[in-house]
């Protein structure tokens, strides 16, 4: 194991080209000099504030012909929210205080584009300023393919319809050697990357997701974030990257790997995947986001120090994560964002789901390091 830092390959890093045999290299680093550095790039880029959003999640329905081994959240005896029990939910975020609203649902048999358009129609109508985060690439593709549309028509009608901004979710590990037994009938990789592209393309943002720790291995998490870091490159359109650690129980595969003695991702591994990202993407995506009710608190509130410089959204309501098996609550307050912020010595700030934030309350907030005294836009 390397004590310290290669000090060319920090060079490359500094310059955002890190290759994947360096990304390799990187990992037989002493894990703290890896999370130092990835804290160091991490101030470089964001500096002390870090973020989170007030929002909801509304999964409208549970239903899926969709065939996922790692899924826990699939039933075919489920539930359909009708658009008056989401807008109700809605109702409820925008009460709270939400900004955003992040709804997705499995896929059902029939459902054309009109089921999306429909749902962002009503939200839109009843609350014009709410921002909707909606439809992973799966769903966008599902649609197309029910409606006999192209990805393109697809992505224009639900911007017209209201989209905000879509979740980065669907991609998993994109290698589809992994895709094909992780979640066989899903899109592939060319055609994730191709719906993401097009998205970012037709001025829809959209997040950046790896769910990681099941059957691939670094080499595949590295391939993965490459992928990324070049769409990136190429488009500019991601807002952040989320690292997702596979939860074990209640799926398939998490069943296999448990009689293997194989359990979730360790605390150490998660850093090491956050510190890993924010190396990759120095100059690439700006925030990193540290997901609470995957890592639980108090690692999320340490991911800080690894290079995250997001505590993810309040939610109010989570179901995924929690079908498979995460004990770490569906519903986190502000406050308790903040105060997990301030714990790490860190600002916190409210944000949009764009990274805007309100930097004249303290002024202090300007010196941002790489974009003093820039507008609030962090992507
Ligand atoms: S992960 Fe999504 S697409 Fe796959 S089975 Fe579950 S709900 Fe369906």
């Amino acid at each position: 194991m390397m004590s310290k830092i290669d000090e060319e390959l920090a060079e490359r890093a500094y310059k955002g080209k890190i290759s994947k045999e360096d990304a390799l290299l990187l990992l037989n680093t002493d894990p703290f000099e890896l999370f130092r550095f990835a804290d160091d790039l991490r101030y470089e880029v964001v500096g002390d504030i870090a973020t989170y959003v007030v929002n909801r999640n509304i999964n409208f329905t549970n239903r899926c012909i969709g065939r996922c081994g790692f899924c826990a959240f699939k039933d075919n005896n489920g539930y359909i929210l009708t658009n008056k029990e989401i807008l109700e939910k809605v109702e409820e975020a925008f009460k709270a205080g939400a900004t955003e609203v992040c709804i997705q649902g499995g896929l059902l048999p029939n459902a054309g584009i009109e089921l999306y358009t429909g749902i962002l129609e009503s939200v839109k109508e009843e609350y014009p300023s709410i921002h909707i985060h909606a439809f992973s690439p799966m769903e966008v593709y599902h649609a197309a393919r029910t409606s006999e549309l192209s990805i393109k028509q697809v992505l224009y009608e639900l911007k017209k319809s209201g989209l905000g901004t879509m979740p980065g979710t669907a991609a998993e590990i994109l290698c589809d050697h992994v895709r094909k037994e992780l979640c066989p009938g899903k899109l592939l990789t060319a055609e994730w990357i191709d719906v993401v592209s097009s998205a970012h393309k037709a001025g829809i943002r959209t997040t950046a997701t790896m769910m990681y720790g099941h059957i691939e291995s670094w080499k595949d998490r590295i391939e993965h974030m490459m992928i990324l870091r070049d769409l990136q490159e190429n488009t500019g359109g991601f807002t952040e990257f989320v690292p997702l650690p596979f939860m074990p129980y209640n799926n398939p595969i998490g069943k296999r790997m448990i009689e293997e003695g194989r359990y979730a991702t360790t605390g150490m591994d998660d850093l090491k995947v956050y510190a890993l990202s924010r190396i990759i993407f120095y100059r690439s995506i700006n925030n990193i986001q540290a997901s609470w009710v995957k890592l639980g608190k108090k690692l999320a509130q340490v991911a800080l120090y690894c290079g995250a410089n997001d505590l993810g959204g309040t939610l109010m309501e989570e179901s995924i994560s929690a079908a498979a098996g995460a004990t770490n609550g569906t519903s986190i307050s502000a406050q308790e964002l903040e105060w997990l912020i301030k714990g790490a010595n860190r600002i916190p700030k409210q944000r949009t789901t764009l990274y805007e934030i309100d930097k004249t309350e303290n002024s202090s907030l300007n010196n941002h390091p790489r974009e003093a005294g820039n507008a609030v836009f962090y992507s």
